[in-house]
């Protein structure tokens, strides 16, 4: 074994050790040391100063209950969290998650990829995570409400514009940001840009809503470029139906891609001609205003096939971008998509590989964009929502979407210049060396910080 092998593996023991019962943090965690370690442990400042083993250990983690009451006057409590992981390099950002699957070790490998996804950004912002095993699906809009005061209730005493600023993630949306946020306003009586994804009328950024998305094609476009490719004509599978899916669906559609999937938890919907704009606003509406089922989008036009129950890796496409959530494309997944041809997959959701997926990948020579580069986009757009804020201004639709493809080119140049080697591009080698890079040395300059 080479030496660098058993530092990796002595490394993930102790990490292990101290952070037991976590496969998702050890999972995040392990990737970010297959990458960087190698690199890191021909920095003797690095080393000395230990900076990966204090940057793998959150500043602090808040744990606190939420209670709400149903329509029908029964009381339920959840559990909820919020990660400040590290603010080196600027106020602990990150999203909120309401999903029953949500549990610390979630949010802490969330917390952690934040950090270096906002160091990537170019934007002053620090990494955090937070949000509850709350289930919103079937729960009525009032329920939802008092939820999200209840746990605001709590929350508006560990955040602040200049400390920790919360922002939407998957089950938490513009209806969910705007309860939190009224509520804190209520509770503070002021009016600050403590959260972003807020309503465009007070105080949210144009294309925030759409910022993953749009930013995940135009990464992509970015590395088929960088590879003598385009995006025009390729066909994409997506998985998911979210504002993630949904915008990076309506990008990909714009730049002349053949989009052929949408899923959820139910199955997924293959569209052989392609999603046209017309599809992607009917599942818009479903999914946001009437919450519904994929499915009801195959019922309704025809030439859409509803596959239940599976997921929509095993349609040929050029391109794959999971949308969806943590570990839902898995080696056997990987295997079809290899099989079938696939060119490329571009992350939009957060570690949506498993570890064994992005091995049959790399060993393929497949494009691989990590989410913490090909994601990006939203977090950045929220950045310019806090800096609009900050400054009592508001930027145009095009302003917005012209600093979003600036800083989305930024991210690809990064990822190029660290991830290089032997004239090809290891995406995830890069992104996490220069996501790394910037927090590890604002530690040392710090000292024991
Ligand atoms: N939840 C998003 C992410 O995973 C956005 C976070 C934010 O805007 O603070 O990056």
């Amino acid at each position: 074994m080479s030496a660098e092998r058993s530092e990796i593996e002595q490394f993930m023991r102790g990490l292990e050790h101290r952070n037991p019962h976590e496969p998702e943090f050890h999972q995040a965690v392990q990737e970010i040391a297959e990458s960087v370690m190698p690199w890191y442990l021909a920095h003797e400042d690095y080393r000395k100063a230990q900076i990966l083993e204090r940057v793998t250990e959150p500043d602090r983690i808040i744990s606190f209950r939420v209670s709400w009451e149903t329509d029908d006057g029964d009381i339920r409590a959840n559990r909820a969290w919020r990660v400040q992981f590290s603010h080196a390099l600027g106020p602990y950002k990150g999203g909120l998650r309401f999903h029953p699957t949500v549990t610390q070790s979630v949010l802490k490998f969330l917390g952690f990829e934040q950090i270096f996804k906002n160091s990537l950004t170019g934007l002053p912002m620090g990494g955090a995570k937070g949000g509850s095993n709350f289930n919103p699906k079937g729960k009525s809009e009032r329920e939802v409400m008092r939820f999200c005061q209840s746990l605001m209730t709590e929350l508006y005493r560990h955040i602040g514009e200049d400390v920790d600023i919360p922002a939407g993630d998957i089950g938490v949306g513009t209806r969910e940001i705007s309860f939190l946020f009224g509520h804190y306003m209520r509770l503070q009586n002021r009016w600050t840009g403590v959260l972003t994804g807020k309503g465009c009328s007070f105080g949210g950024s144009a294309v925030r809503m759409e910022a993953t998305g749009y930013g995940c094609v135009y990464f992509c476009e970015h590395m088929l470029n960088h590879h003598g490719e385009g995006l025009e004509g390729k066909c994409i599978a997506i998985s998911g139906s979210g504002n993630v899916a949904l915008h990076a669906a309506e990008k990909a559609v714009e730049k002349g891609a053949r989009v052929v999937t949408l899923s959820d938890s139910d199955g997924f919907v293959y569209v052989r001609e392609g999603l046209q704009q017309e599809h992607l606003e009917f599942v818009k509406d479903l999914k946001q205003n009437r919450r519904g089922r994929i499915s009801e989008f195959a019922e309704n036009y025809r030439g859409a096939e509803f596959h239940e129950g599976e997921d929509p890796w095993r349609v040929t496409c050029d391109i794959a971008l999971p949308c969806a959530t943590q570990n839902e494309l898995q080696e056997n997944d990987a295997e079809a998509l290899i099989r079938n041809g696939v060119m490329a997959v571009c992350e939009g959701a957060n570690m949506p590989l498993t570890a064994g997926a992005a091995r049959l990948f790399a060993a393929h020579n497949i494009l691989h964009a990590p989410g913490k580069a090909s994601n990006a986009g939203g977090v950045a757009v929220s950045g310019l929502e806090l800096s609009q804020n900050a400054m009592r201004i508001s930027w145009s639709h095009d302003e917005v979407d012209s600093l979003l493809q600036k800083i989305m080119t930024e991210i690809h140049l990064s990822c190029v210049q660290h991830g290089t080697s032997h004239g090809r591009v290891d995406y995830v080698r890069g992104a996490n060396i220069a996501g790394f890079k910037k927090v590890a040395d604002a530690m040392l300059a710090y000292g024991v910080f």
